[in-house]
């Protein structure tokens, strides 16, 4: 059995992630974690960022101000858009030593042309997913052995948003987990802060522990994306 698990993290909760850290490395885990503002950044988070990268992390681009892809495209044509979100953003992420390799669509907004768009910076991309407990419809997000997609599938698995809680697809999440491993598959996670409470999207510590520890008990590899080869399936 193998597979692998690739852990992603998007906005801009450095301070969560490095207070993780003991979480992932208890695991053997490396993950992605999408960045925005990279311009903004203050001292605390530059470091913070730079721990990350020492550890084995990888940081990739969530775009400089989080604008959706498609109407930001329709609004300043491709090369606007390359210009306004994203040429900053992967200079901003490169002078702090992140490879800036990969994007993560804000708000999972894609479509075929903003692919080709992005495509022309990224070596891969991560689109959305469904959130449901049907396993069916969940295994979309599974990625079958051999050339990984450059526009990947994923599914989220925060736990919460303030005080309302997500969907409890624990039983789900475990059946892919299992599916991944039988099939030497892929399987690309998301979520944001990671935290017990907070107003934003967050993934309970405690949840985050839990994944990890199955996935390695599966004898999934947990890597970057920055892992993934350079030539990839093409879209
Ligand atoms: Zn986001």
């Amino acid at each position: 059995m193998s597979g692998r698990l690739f852990l992603t993290f998007d906005d801009r909760h450095i301070d969560s992630w490095v207070a993780a850290r003991p979480i992932l490395d208890a695991a053997g885990a490396r993950a992605t974690f999408f960045v925005m503002e990279a311009d903004e950044l203050d001292d605390r988070e530059r470091a913070g960022l730079g721990t990350l990268l020492h550890d084995g992390h990888a940081v990739g681009s969530h775009g400089m101000r989080h604008r959706n892809a498609d109407t930001t495209i329709d609004e300043h044509g491709d090369d606007g858009y390359l210009a306004l979100e994203i040429d900053p953003s992967i200079m901003a992420l490169r002078e702090l030593g992140a490879t800036a390799r990969c994007f993560a669509y804000p708000n999972s907004r894609r479509s075929d042309a903003t692919d080709a768009v992005l495509l022309r910076r990224f070596t891969y991309l991560r689109g959305g997913g469904p959130r449901t407990a049907d396993l069916d419809e969940a295994r979309i997000a599974v990625i079958p052995s051999g050339p990984a997609p450059r526009v990947l599938p994923s599914r989220g698995v925060d736990t919460g948003r303030g005080a309302v809680a997500h969907l409890a697809d624990a039983d789900t999440l475990t059946a892919l987990l299992r599916c991944v491993a039988d099939h030497d598959a892929s399987l690309v996670l998301y979520a944001h802060d990671i935290a017990a409470r907070s107003d934003a999207n967050h993934l309970h510590p405690a949840r985050l522990a839990e994944i990890v520890a199955e996935a390695r008990a599966l004898g999934l590899a947990m890597h970057t994306l920055d892992d993934l080869p350079d030539e990839g399936s093409t879209p």
